[in-house]
């Protein structure tokens, strides 16, 4: 079989908008997905990956809800390829949800203690003033804070 081109995407209008931002955080992902973690905890070692993905579903998020700058079709499309993740993009428009870092801090069995991670609660309401969460290193992102 020869190889096929699966280069075939057909991008909408307003894509050489994006591109630039997406390749950019494309290849910080890559360069993070490839670091030799040494010496960090494992689960550090899955921050910047988290930090990254988090930035380019902001992005689109940014670009289309509040800045109203890309079509419907441009927006779907980068959802659709990857580029930003509808999950999250679906809580962000939820009330108090509009900071939330990764969808794991809001799952309950990954918690001890509460029902949710230590990043969501409200500066005010804890007592350690400069926090971690252990699954994206989000240091709040309570609504508000
Ligand atoms: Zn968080
Ligand atoms: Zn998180």
């Amino acid at each position: 079989m020869p190889k096929v081109k699966t280069n075939r995407v057909k991008y909408p209008e307003g894509w050489e908008l994006v591109e630039p931002t997406l390749s950019e955080l494309q290849a910080k992902m890559r360069e993070a997905e490839n670091d030799p973690h040494d010496g960090k905890r494992k689960c550090e070692a899955l921050w910047p990956i988290f930090k990254i993905a988090h930035q380019k579903s902001r992005y689109i998020f940014d670009l289309y809800h509040r800045r109203k700058e890309i079509s419907h079709e441009l927006y779907e499309f980068c959802l659709d390829q990857g580029y930003a993740d509808r999950n999250i993009i679906a809580k962000w428009k939820k009330p108090g949800y509009e900071r939330l870092c990764c969808l794991r801090c809001i799952q309950p069995r990954d918690h001890n203690f509460n029902t949710t991670c230590v990043c969501r609660v409200p500066k005010h309401l804890r007592e350690e003033k400069v926090i971690e969460c252990v699954h994206c290193g989000c240091k709040g992102c309570a609504s508000g804070d």
